[in-house]
């Protein structure tokens, strides 16, 4: 005994079992909770019986020693205490890290068109306000496919809304004047208005917290692997644990008790995996983070496990290859149209129909004008009727020169010569005669080609698919090398298609920004949206890009990629100290102390190990 050391007390077998027990049981309570779930509701051992059978062995061991008096054996408390710590340590990384996640998720949100159509009590001069600096008692437009932005009521016309996400209810529900609505809900019949009573930016808020919070608790298929390994694992380290002990009693240190009992201890502590716990939360965390970055959102944790199999790629055309941000370069016809056409547009969420829109807002005193029927039809167009005029907006045709009446020739020739320059092409209709041609064009996404090529080059097939005419769909598909394109397809067939490419033995997934694209979107193997304000779409995919660029699915598949690749080092990392401490921790050689040190070791490489990774700047 050396008496002048001041530390003298921490060799004191009580206060070790006192220090012992504030640690493991105090500040480690929750993870025996975690243990109870596994075991008892759960009823799948995994990393957690592992966990507690170490601590406790180490603690309960620690204890007999007191009482056995064995002094020539160390006590085992700080086995117990070092796992648990070394939990806590790896919890407080995980907390910073989502911590910095969710911010990083905020802010990207926060990229997005987070906005709502005020208009006045005459339900007109419709503005587009922050979602944030709605007041109760405002009123909004909601047009088709538009989240409603906070809870309110119906004041004008009806609404069929998608109510599941607060539900669970997969069918839509109607609802007419002074009904509840509530926000995050969407519009997926035509439009009408909701009076705000309620204040916007706790929900808001806490939906955001809510998407976070889900995708930490969501298992993975490869997040599940950490636990089917320890299941495994426990019959396998209970056998070797037995084994030890009776090499010890029988053959190495003949029939010396104490010695094998701590050969049996040293053995569990030493399989207890917690690097294992660590390995997949922090990969996760890095690849998460890293995505958000690139202006990409993962709305589910499966998506880790899916991207990896995808062979093909199916896009949409306009707002998805193309950038859904038209210039109207010219509208042929009379001018007296331009309120009815601004005011049927103005309902429509449709890229084409913004572009419009906007341009025709630059022409003063346009009246409001109110339709007695009002119907929007996916991937075609609008119908509008007042009395017994009918007023439709659709595609202009090559074929459709014939029915321009109102025009004369020379005019015919400029349309033709016009038509040459532009690439999208919208007819208005008076009954049952083309009043107006309005001519736009739209462009090719500047990293489109990039993109596709560089997907082409991790063997994933390209398609097109769109409701546009074959001569725009050809066009562009040579610009961009596919080879393989659909025009002229309705929402529905969209589906099909996705649904024949699947038949030739492919896993695709499908990239698209309108509602035209839900149904494709749900077929998919993996559904990418394309930032829009539209939530519908943003609710039934799997991934959402939110930068104003294709190229963040290409880096969605190389952050996952990376993530994987983060998991797997560290499994092996994880397990590379287990499995050669267990070995000589069997045969004695290793005491449960350096057990101990040994698995705060393989902790420390692990996340050593995500740093690295983490610390790494990604080459696309
Ligand atoms: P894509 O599949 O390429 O995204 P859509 O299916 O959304 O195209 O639309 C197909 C075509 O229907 C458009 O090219 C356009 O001609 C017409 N269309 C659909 N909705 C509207 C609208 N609100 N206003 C004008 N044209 C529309
Ligand atoms: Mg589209």
């Amino acid at each position: 005994m050396i008496k002048s050391y001041p530390f003298n007390y921490l060799s004191n077998k009580y206060y070790q079992w006192a220090a012992s027990t504030i640690v493991i049981f105090l500040t480690g309570w929750k993870y025996f909770l975690s243990f109870f779930h596994e075991l008892f509701i759960m009823k799948e051992p995994g990393m957690y019986t592992l966990i507690f059978m170490a601590t406790l062995l180490s603690y309960g061991y620690g204890i007999f020693l007191i009482f056995r008096n064995f002094n020539n054996y160390e006590l085992t408390f700080e086995s117990g205490t070092i796992i648990i710590t070394v939990l806590l340590i790896g919890d407080t990384i995980s907390a910073v890290l989502n911590k910095k996640i969710s911010n990083n998720i905020k802010n990207t949100l926060s990229l997005e068109n987070k906005k709502a159509n005020l208009v006045n009590n005459n339900f007109e001069n419709e503005k587009l306000i922050e979602i944030i600096n709605l007041k109760i008692g405002d009123i909004v437009l909601i047009k088709k496919g538009e989240k409603i932005p906070s809870d309110g009521k119906i004041i004008k016309k009806n609404a069929l809304l998608d109510e599941s996400m607060l539900t669970g209810e997969a069918n839509y529900v109607q609802k007419t004047m002074n009904d509840n609505v509530y926000g995050g809900t969407v519009n997926v019949g035509d439009y009408f208005y909701v009076q705000i009573d309620k204040e916007i930016d706790k929900t808001l808020m806490s939906e955001i917290a809510n998407k976070v919070n889900e995708i930490k608790h969501q298992k993975s298929k490869i997040g599940k692997i950490a636990d089917r390994i320890a299941m495994l694992f426990i019959p396998f380290v209970i056998i070797l644990a037995v084994l030890g002990f009776l090499l010890q009693y029988y053959i190495f240190e003949k029939q010396n008790v104490a010695f094998a009992i701590n050969t049996f201890v040293s053995v569990i502590i030493i399989a207890c995996p917690c690097a294992l716990g660590l390995a997949t939360p922090l990969a996760l965390a890095i690849g998460i983070s890293k995505a958000t970055k690139y202006g990409i959102i993962f709305n589910n944790v499966d998506v880790f496990d899916k991207i990896n199999k995808i062979n093909a790629i199916a896009f949409d055309k306009t707002g998805t290859i193309t950038t859904g941000k038209l210039m109207v370069s010219k509208i042929y016809g009379t001018n007296q149209n331009n309120a009815l056409i601004y005011n049927i547009e103005k309902f429509s969420n449709h890229p084409i129909a913004k572009s419009i829109t906007k341009f025709l807002e630059l022409e003063k005193n346009i009246e409001p004008i109110n339709f007695d029927d009002y119907n929007e039809i996916l991937g075609e167009g609008v119908i509008a009727k007042i009395k017994n005029n009918t007023y439709r907006i659709i595609a202009f045709k090559d074929d459709d020169f014939d029915e321009l009446i109102n025009f004369n020739e020379k005019t015919k020739n400029e349309l033709t010569e016009d038509m040459k320059k532009n690439n999208v092409f919208i007819a208005f209709y008076v009954n049952n005669s083309i009043e107006n041609v309005i001519l736009l064009s739209d462009e090719i996404r500047l990293d489109a080609v990039k993109t596709i090529e560089k997907l082409n080059l991790k063997k994933i097939e390209s398609f097109m698919i769109t409701g546009d005419n074959d001569k725009n769909a050809k066009k562009i598909a040579a610009i961009l090398g596919i080879k393989n394109f659909y025009a002229n397809v309705l929402p529905i067939q969209k589906s099909e298609i996705v649904k024949t490419i699947q038949a030739q033995n492919k896993i695709v997934a499908y990239v698209g920004d309108g509602l035209n694209d839900i149904v494709a979107l749900q077929q998919s193997d993996l559904a990418i949206s394309m930032n829009n304000n539209s939530s519908a779409i943003t609710n039934s995919s799997d991934i959402t890009i939110v930068k104003e660029q294709l190229f963040s699915i290409y880096q969605a598949l190389i952050c996952v990629k990376l993530t994987r690749k983060i998991m797997i080092s560290n499994f092996l990392w994880a397990f590379g100290y287990n499995i050669v401490a267990l070995s000589l921790a069997m045969f004695g050689i290793i005491p449960p102390m350096f057990s101990a040190i040994a698995m705060g070791l393989s902790n420390i490489t692990v996340l050593l190990n995500s740093l690295i990774f983490n610390a790494l700047k990604i080459k696309f």
